[in-house]
């Protein structure tokens, strides 16, 4: 199906992160014509605390494309969004979400500040989670027990 050949994608982004010794997150952005950027999470190499991997691929969609917005391209990630890659998501006018591994500590769509429910919010994409949660999982729990011993 077409998200999960997408989600792979993300999926191999993150383990290129990881091998980067970067916490390994990948995301992808698709349009009908397909697949138009793909990112890692690249925080460590460019010295950014905003180079997350959804704030990188909706950089490169954009500057792909020409535009500021993405109205009806769909952004995949292999984790779920931190708050400030949700509100660039909705400015981005991101048309679907489909993330996969949930995230207790640092997320922000489904649980802390929740910012699609926001009432500031000003556009909230279609979401789907849990897509290939499990692979991504297993990545993070991986780099972060290496890193560990
Ligand atoms: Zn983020």
């Amino acid at each position: 199906m077409k998200f999960h050949s997408h989600m792979n994608i993300a999926l191999t982004q993150a383990k290129l992160a990881a091998d980067r010794g970067e916490i390994p997150v990948g995301a992808v952005i698709a349009g009908p014509a397909g697949v138009i950027a793909e990112a890692g999470n690249r925080t460590r190499e460019l010295n950014d605390p905003t180079a997350h991997a959804e704030m990188l691929v909706i950089r490169a969609a954009c500057a792909a494309l020409g535009q500021e917005r993405l109205t009806g391209y769909d952004l995949y990630v292999t984790l779920e969004p931190c708050p400030m890659c949700a509100a660039a998501i909705s400015n981005a006018r991101i048309a679907r979400l489909y993330y996969g591994a949930s995230d207790a500590k640092s997320g922000g769509v489904a649980q802390g500040p929740r910012i699609f429910a926001h009432s500031q919010c000003h556009h909230v994409p279609e979401i789907y989670d849990g897509i290939a949660a499990a692979a991504s999982q297993d990545m993070l729990r991986r780099f972060f027990a290496d890193r560990r011993r």
